[in-house]
């Protein structure tokens, strides 16, 4: 139950997405915290310089010294952050969660920060701006959890009762400026647990919608009845497989296959029992092949189109010898009594393109190559490779 309420309100994470959402949070702090970090430091000496001013430079009363040695600390630990940034940039994805943690300290810091000079203001007033300023800056700008969020603020908030009634003397005020007090503490806290909250659900989403475009674009890149590439994949990525064989002077292997007579398959034993044979035949050529430099790629209705890229062009001739052979004994059948045996024929195109013919798009020809050669082995009996390759 209380599990569930968890999880509605902050979703839930496994412990991988729970890491890499930590990374883009610190990664997030270390993209924007240096700008508050030196707007503070800024405002911490402009407040610094005027008391000096405003002093002649002597800081002779208490309050002056007060507030300056507040100014000063504020400061200070702003610098230090932003050394710290630098030091954390280097390493991110180890120090995330370290990023994550000096950042609450730091939000931890600076309400106490708040809540001790609005306490000391309450000498000669009943103002509580800057604690009002710095609850809300820390609860927008801070990531905090909510359990760092509970025990920051209600810390700073037990501080606040004991140290304003030092220093508000004026009994009438004092109720006021507690209840102030206690109003912002909590709506700080509302609106930390709110940003966390939503921030981690706009992850989670962001995510699934990432996951949903990949799964679309892995459909959109291969065919549905094989799981092989398909004619878009092709076209998208053709050039650079080509281009690749160019730069590193590799031989790209192209050869155009297609069932022979699968008209007849079909006729025979039906479009379902056809289907299957294209799921078993293509099953059984890419286990000849290596998916990290070879790609089949379904070219049409029973065409396949083979994309090698490290071949030299005798070992792309012994391929498609082996190609041809292991489907001729591939047993598509059910059983041994009904074997039902086919047969592939094979058009062979290799080259080693140059990079002007890479720029040309050459490779259209090479496919257009490799269909004629194709042509040439269904005309002089099928069941065999025939080699269009210029030597
Ligand atoms: P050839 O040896 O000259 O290639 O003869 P063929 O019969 O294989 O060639 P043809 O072009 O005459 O016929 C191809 C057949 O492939 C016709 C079509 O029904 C079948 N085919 C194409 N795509 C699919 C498919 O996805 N599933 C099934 N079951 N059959 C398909
Ligand atoms: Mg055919
Ligand atoms: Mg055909």
């Amino acid at each position: 139950m209380q599990s569930n309420i968890r999880e509605k309100l902050f979703g839930s994470m496994s412990e991988e997405q729970e890491s890499r959402y930590i990374l883009t949070v610190a990664e997030r702090i270390l993209r924007c915290d240096g700008y508050l970090l030196w707007v503070i430091i800024g405002v911490q000496a402009f407040n610094l310089l005027y008391a000096l001013i405003y002093t002649n430079g002597k800081l002779h009363s208490v309050s002056s010294r007060v507030y300056s040695s507040l100014y000063l600390f504020l400061m200070l630990l702003s610098v230090i952050g932003l050394f710290l940034h630098r030091y954390l940039k280097k390493n991110l994805p180890a120090k995330a969660m370290l990023t994550v943690r000096l950042q609450v300290i730091y939000g931890f810091l600076l309400i106490l920060w708040g809540a001790c000079t609005t306490a000391y203001d309450q000498r000669v007033s009943d103002n509580v701006t800057v604690y009002l300023i710095v609850a809300f800056t820390v609860s927008v700008l801070v990531y905090m959890t909510p359990g760092q969020a509970a025990v920051s603020f209600v810390t700073v908030q037990i501080f606040l009762f004991l140290a304003i009634p030092a220093f508000q003397t004026d009994s009438t005020r004092l109720h006021g400026v507690l209840l102030n007090t206690v109003v912002m503490t909590l709506l700080s806290f509302l609106i930390a647990v709110y940003r966390y909250s939503n921030y981690r659900k706009g992850y989670l989403i962001h995510q699934e919608m990432l996951e949903k475009n990949r799964i679309l674009n892995e459909a959109a890149n291969h065919d549905s009845l094989t799981g092989l590439y398909n004619r878009r994949f092709l076209n998208g990525q053709m050039d650079e497989i080509y281009r690749y064989c160019a730069r590193n002077q590799r031989t790209m292997t192209i050869m155009m296959m297609d069932i022979d007579s699968f008209k007849n398959y079909n006729d025979t034993y039906g479009h379902q029992q056809g289907d299957e044979c294209l799921r078993r035949m293509t099953w059984r050529l890419l286990q000849e092949m290596d998916p990290k430099q070879e790609y089949l790629i379904r070219y049409g209705g029973e065409e396949f189109l083979y994309v090698g890229t490290n071949l030299d062009h005798k070992t792309a001739q012994e391929k498609a010898e082996e190609f041809t052979k292991v489907i001729r004994d591939l047993i598509i059948g059910p059983s041994e009594k009904d074997p039902r045996n086919i047969t592939i024929s094979i058009g062979l195109f290799t080259e080693i393109p140059s990079m002007e013919m890479a720029e040309d798009k050459e490779w259209i020809n090479s496919v257009a190559r490799a269909d004629s050669a194709l042509y040439e082995a269904k005309k002089s009996g099928k069941d065999q490779w025939i080699d269009f390759s210029v030597q």
